[in-house]
């Protein structure tokens, strides 16, 4: 590790600062730093953390708002690089110790640093102003090619879907649903409803669809009559995809799920018993 430089990591879906603002907490720490944009790739953390990794090699400590990149991502590269890491960082007090609140934020707590460990901290942006952007040394893009990267990973025996984007009726498969059981459940009813599967990006990273079912931010924006949300939780990223679904239904097991913010029909109960009791239904219902 060569001392006393930082890497700023950001994806192309950061606010536009957000480099700026972590250089500021960079230059706390150590006294020189250089930016690191994360463009196609960026929301697969397999593919994404070993990129950043061989990026992130030589530098002191790397920092990444705290968003779900630093989380997924960072964190594995942290393990990669045998790193301290450190969750929401929102104060940098001395170039050696560091503070993040914990207990939901009821308590700030300061963090002595470890000494001759490479540190990747994910970082509160608003809690730092945006530095002159030219504080930051070398900027570097990057692209992580997706090619193959999750078909490779459909589990065998996963039927085709219909196209998300022209299907009437879609079903939206959550991590929620991501086990076999309930995936064979799930494409019977869509077979039953000529609904088309979509997913959200855990269920793809599972191997239970392929990245052309993915319906959000990354994926498909779907327009169908109904969008029928199984064990989805309703994360910005995927409720981006559909905002024009005429009527949305959710069953999670959590009452408290966005998801549930934003559908037109809720049911609280676990897919487990909701799917059997949704096929019978569906049985007895006329043709
Ligand atoms: C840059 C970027 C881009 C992204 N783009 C996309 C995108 O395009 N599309 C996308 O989907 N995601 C995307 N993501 C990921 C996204 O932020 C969320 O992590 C993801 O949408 C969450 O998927 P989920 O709802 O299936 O999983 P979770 O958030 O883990 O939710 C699972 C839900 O299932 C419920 N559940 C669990 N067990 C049961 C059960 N037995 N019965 C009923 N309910 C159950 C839980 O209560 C929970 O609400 C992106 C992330 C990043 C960083």
């Amino acid at each position: 590790m060569t001392a006393s430089a930082a890497l700023v990591v950001t994806t192309t879906r950061s606010p536009a600062d957000a480099a700026a603002r972590l250089a500021t907490a960079a230059l706390r720490l150590v006294p020189r730093v250089d930016a690191l944009i994360v463009g196609d790739g960026a929301d697969i953390p397999e593919i994404a953390a070993p990129e950043l990794v061989r990026h992130a090699r030589g530098y002191t400590v790397v920092l990444c708002p705290i968003d779900e990149f630093g989380r997924d991502v960072l964190s594995r590269a942290a393990a990669m690089l045998d790193a301290a890491f450190l969750r929401g960082v929102i104060a940098i007090p001395t170039p050696t110790t560091v503070v993040r609140p914990l207990h939901f934020g009821s308590i700030n707590a300061t963090f002595e640093l470890p000494a001759n460990v490479p540190l990747l901290m994910t970082v509160q942006t608003r809690a730092f102003a945006a530095a002159d952007p030219a504080v930051i040394g070398r900027t570097t893009r990057i692209d992580v090619p997706l090619a193959g990267a999750r078909s490779r990973r459909l589990r065998p025996g996963q039927p085709q879907s219909a196209d998300i984007g022209a299907a009437r009726i879609v079903i939206g498969a959550g991590r929620g649903a991501a086990t076999p059981r309930r995936m064979e459940a799930v494409h019977r009813i869509a077979e039953r409803l000529g609904a088309a599967v979509g997913a959200t990006r855990p269920t793809i990273d599972e191997g239970f669809a392929s990245p052309d079912q993915l319906v959000g931010q990354s994926g498909k924006a779907v327009a169908p009559a109904l969008y029928l949300a199984l064990g989805v939780s309703g994360a910005l990223h995927h409720l981006t995809g559909i905002r024009d679904a005429a009527v949305i239904a959710a069953i999670n097991t959590d009452a408290s799920a966005p998801i549930f913010d934003v559908a037109d029909y809720v049911l609280v109960a676990d897919l487990d018993v909701a799917l059997p009791e949704l096929e019978a239904a569906l049985a007895e219902a006329p043709r």
